[in-house]
């Protein structure tokens, strides 16, 4: 997972586009970066690893001033944990430095891609990124093949296989796409803004996500549709070049998880989405004594929603039991057990006081590898809880996924190794309830447009026939 930002005819669009980025930053934190179209007509670009006030400081910015400007935060997926595979991507056409690219997902055919490029046009990468990979397949169609930017970007879609939602400056355009199953999400917005010389007064403004329109004074007009192609020129209205859509999957790991709550992603609340997963699960509880010492807490901050609704479901209290260090990041998105183990440790501190004799319901979002709520589970008992009910407002992760989301192998995912009750065992948990794939009927009006590949290995794209190795699960209930 990572988050792409996009300002089109502003001045000053390099500022709304790190604005964007910091709102965003919760969908990578590893390194984030920057590319603007100067008033010389060049494409400059700039990237570090960090977070996006560390990086994209005032100095950074006053040097990648502009009035095109796109931006990345990345966590990585496929790809190393270095500044090589950091976004977004500068590529020097043959009359200069006019273009560049930032992705967020994931190129399941990367490998075959990257192959014809080296042997066919003797393209020499510099990252292992899909970003890259895909402004070089546009270069390649639009500049060796000479074929025009509109049906090079169209070509680049049909060939690539997976999930993408970009951003590419090419000149003095800038153009916004999406795969064809909108996997990722990627919403457009308008800003009202001062015009100033050639500049109109008012601009486009592109995200993963919505949450950082409010900060820049923009505000939401629709998503880029799956398969669409946007072109935005100056003096010309926001243009649909082409449009391939296929069945919509978007990812539902998306409202689960990762996306902010407040955010409106694939169209949805994002909070409202996660208070309905809260009351689905309370409803699978309705054999479970009411009491005095009965009490809701959510793994803050993407679980609170749900908690929230679980409680209201069952009228019992939600409480803030564990407080979060907001400075330690999200674990799940660290690169390495190691660092995840020890995140885990620091972010969360129970509130003193709270749960000597108390019932808990300790309500997460997804349990991956399970190690994180494994320690929950001793941190609440040995802060005095009577019992520990875990509640999961996904299904068991089961498989990897392809499109962009860092789940990990086989062996690492705790439901592939261990029945729910073994899971229950394994952290101390007095007992273990999921969300099942069919319950999202009740969360969702669209279900079937969504991908819950990692919960029932139905993915969109046969990851075996990309060279990929499909997890079979090992234990199912
Ligand atoms: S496999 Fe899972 S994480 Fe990946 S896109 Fe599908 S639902 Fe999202």
């Amino acid at each position: 997972m990572c988050g792409i930002a996009g300002a089109f005819g502003v001045q000053n669009a390099e500022r709304l586009v790190a604005e964007i980025l910091f709102a965003t930053q919760h969908r990578g934190q590893e390194s984030c970066g920057i590319a603007s179209r100067n008033p010389r007509g060049n494409v400059t670009a700039y990237k570090a690893m960090g977070l996006v006030k560390n990086v994209l400081t005032e100095e950074v910015l006053d040097r990648h001033a502009g009035d095109v400007s796109i931006g990345h935060v990345r966590y990585p997926t496929a790809g190393s944990s270095d500044l090589a595979n950091a976004q977004p991507f500068a590529i020097d056409l043959a009359e200069g430095p006019h273009m560049a690219i930032c992705a967020n997902g994931d190129i399941i055919n990367y490998g075959e891609l990257r192959s014809f490029l080296e042997r066919e046009a003797g393209f020499t990468f510099i990252s292992d990124n899909d970003g890259e990979l895909m402004g070089r397949l546009i270069a390649y169609y639009h500049v060796v093949r000479d074929i025009p930017i509109e049906e090079a970007i169209a070509k680049t879609m049909a060939e690539v296989k997976g999930a993408f939602a970009t951003m590419l400056i090419l000149r003095d355009k800038l153009f916004a796409f999406r795969d064809p199953h909108g996997i990722r999400p990627m919403v457009m917005g308008h800003l009202e803004c001062e015009g100033t010389g050639d500049l109109p007064s008012e601009g486009t403004v592109f995200a993963s996500e919505g949450c950082g329109f409010g900060i820049i004074g923009a505000r939401a007009v629709r998503e880029v549709a799956p398969g669409e192609i946007l072109c935005l020129e100056r003096g010309q209205p926001v243009r649909t070049v082409a449009s391939y859509p296929e069945a919509p999957r978007h990812c539902v790991f998306e409202l689960i998880y990762f996306s902010r709550p407040d955010s409106d992603t694939f169209g949805e609340r994002v909070w409202e989405v996660r208070r309905r997963i809260g009351a689905c699960l309370a409803a699978k509880d309705a054999d479970m004594p009411i009491g005095d010492d009965l009490v809701v807490i959510p793994v803050p901050d993407s679980s609170n929603f749900v908690a929230q609704g679980y409680a209201e479901a069952r009228g019992i209290p939600f409480g803030m039991g564990l407080l979060r260090n907001h400075y330690v990041g999200r674990t799940f998105i660290r690169p390495n057990q190691k660092s995840r183990d020890e995140g885990v440790k620091q972010k969360f501190n129970p509130l003193p006081g709270f749960f000597p004799g108390k019932r808990v319901v300790l309500v997460d979002d997804s349990i991956v590898r399970g190690t994180s709520v494994r320690k929950l589970v001793r941190m609440i008992k040995a802060a005095g809880a009577r019992e520990v009910h875990v509640r999961v407002g996904s299904p068991p992760v089961i498989g990897s996924c392809y499109y962009g989301i860092d789940t990990p192998t086989r062996d690492e995912l705790i439901a592939n190794r261990l029945s729910v009750a073994g899971i229950a065992e394994y952290m101390n948990a007095d007992s273990l309830k999921y969300m099942d794939v069919a319950d999202f009927d009740r969360v969702l009006p669209a279900p079937g447009d969504y991908c819950f590949a990692c919960f029932n290995l139905d993915y969109i794209y046969p990851p075996e026939q990309f060279g990929h190795k499909v997890n079979v699960p090992q234990h199912r209930d």
